[in-house]
């Protein structure tokens, strides 16, 4: 499984493993079922250097790379689902920061949402705006010098216990993609408000909110990149926490085929462990295959990003299959534990519903095949 890991990569693992399965998997049923965000374990992800893999090392990070990046989420997400969210939630904007910022900026935001003593979050979605990003209207209009910031968000994982927010809103709506700018908005301030959604599926232990911007002030200094930029940084954003998205997708996968595996070796019906039976085989297989192709894929995007290739095809297909591998094995995983897969008791209920957010978000699987074809068929080359 553990194909071509160099001894870094390993002891990173190591890591990652030994803190979910010691730190998280004790409670992970209570707090997904009491929807508690743990800050605490946040912090402590935040001291073990997991959200500074991407990040250099002048402002905290460990720069230890994208395949670690993926390595790190796969063993969160193995023991819990809703702490690959938190991942991309501290990595999405301190690494754009990191990309696109100014030094001042990299130096007073990076180091801070790196050690998690701020909770960071990136707002893109609204309303009426989801895959179709560019159809935003949260604006933000340029006096003196600060910008005013208008409208609101939905559907922002950290929502309401944010510190910190890479926002996406136009400056010049008449330029369309054109018109985007990103900031980096403080909540704690006047015109900054938010409320959590009603109960999601799953994904409980990260909590999920709508945002409201009611002429919010943000300092000039807080545009990351420049006027206009907005929609190029978003997309490039995203094409890094879709890795890591992808990486939590199997990880989950993971959880589901180890979880059928010993059930189906436990289990006995007809004098046999249903494990015997070619139909329970079949689904064990195929879970094995596909977790190892998705992870394959994701080492292969992780390692394109680590050298500084173009990948965003690659990221896009990794982070499909995945999704799809997550959602199949999910599926295997309730079928196999029979009544006992409808039950609160055992994990692969949690595992199914946690499972079916990694086909919508950070660009549905639908968005993924459109970029996929699009590349394929030469209409829209994906790594331009
Ligand atoms: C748990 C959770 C956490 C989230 N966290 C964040 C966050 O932190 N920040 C943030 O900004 N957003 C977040 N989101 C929002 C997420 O990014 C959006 O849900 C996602 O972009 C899809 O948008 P939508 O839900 O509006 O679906 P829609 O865009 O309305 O899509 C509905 C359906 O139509 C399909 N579709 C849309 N356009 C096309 C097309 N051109 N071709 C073919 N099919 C199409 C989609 O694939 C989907 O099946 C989160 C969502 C969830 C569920």
């Amino acid at each position: 499984m553990d194909f071509d890991l160099n001894e870094e990569l390993q002891a990173i693992q190591q890591a990652a493993r030994e803190f979910a399965e010691k730190e998280v998997a004790p409670t992970v049923d209570k707090d997904d079922r009491e929807h508690r965000y743990r800050k605490d374990l946040v912090q402590k992800m935040g001291e073990l250097g997991f959200f500074g893999c991407v990040i250099p090392e002048e402002y905290e990070g460990t720069d230890s790379g994208f395949v670690s990046l993926v390595v790190i989420t796969e063993e969160l997400a193995r023991i819990h689902s809703s702490l690959r969210v938190a991942m991309n939630m501290q990595i999405g904007p301190a690494r754009t920061i990191v990309e696109y910022g100014n030094e001042e900026q990299k130096k007073r935001f990076v180091p801070k949402i790196v050690t998690a003593e701020w909770i960071s979050c990136f707002a893109i979605t609204e309303p009426d705006a989801g895959s179709d990003v560019a159809a935003m209207r949260t604006r933000a209009t340029l006096e003196g010098d600060h910008y005013v910031l208008n409208g609101s968000k939905t559907w922002i994982s950290n929502a309401q216990v944010a510190d910190v927010a890479l926002v996406y809103a136009y400056t010049d709506p008449g330029k369309k993609h054109h018109g985007m700018s990103a900031f980096m908005v403080e909540m704690h301030q006047p015109g900054v408000s938010s409320k959590p959604l009603t109960e999601k599926l799953g994904s409980n232990a990260s909590p999920t909110g709508e945002l409201f911007f009611d002429n919010c002030k943000v300092p000039k200094e807080n545009l990351i990149g420049k006027e206009g930029e907005g929609f190029k940084i978003c997309m490039a954003e995203l094409n890094h926490t879709r890795l890591s998205c992808g990486a939590g997708a199997v990880g989950v996968a993971r959880a589901c085929r180890e979880a059928s595996v010993s059930y189906a070796n436990q289990r006995v019906q007809f004098g046999q462990k249903i494990g015997e039976f070619q139909m329970i085989q079949d689904m064990i297989a195929q879970m094995v295959v596909q977790e190892d192709a998705a992870r394959l894929l994701l080492y292969r995007a992780g390692t394109l990003k680590d050298q500084g290739r173009p990948n965003n095809l690659e990221t896009s297909i990794a982070k499909y299959y995945a999704g799809e591998v997550v959602a199949y094995s999910s599926d295997c995983a309730l079928k196999i534990y029979g009544a006992y897969g409808y039950s609160k008791d055992y994990p692969v209920e949690r595992y199914f519903r946690d499972s079916r957010s990694y086909q919508i978000v950070e660009g549905s699987a639908n968005i993924q095949k459109l970029i996929i074809a699009q590349d394929a068929l030469g209409y829209r080359k994906a790594n331009r």
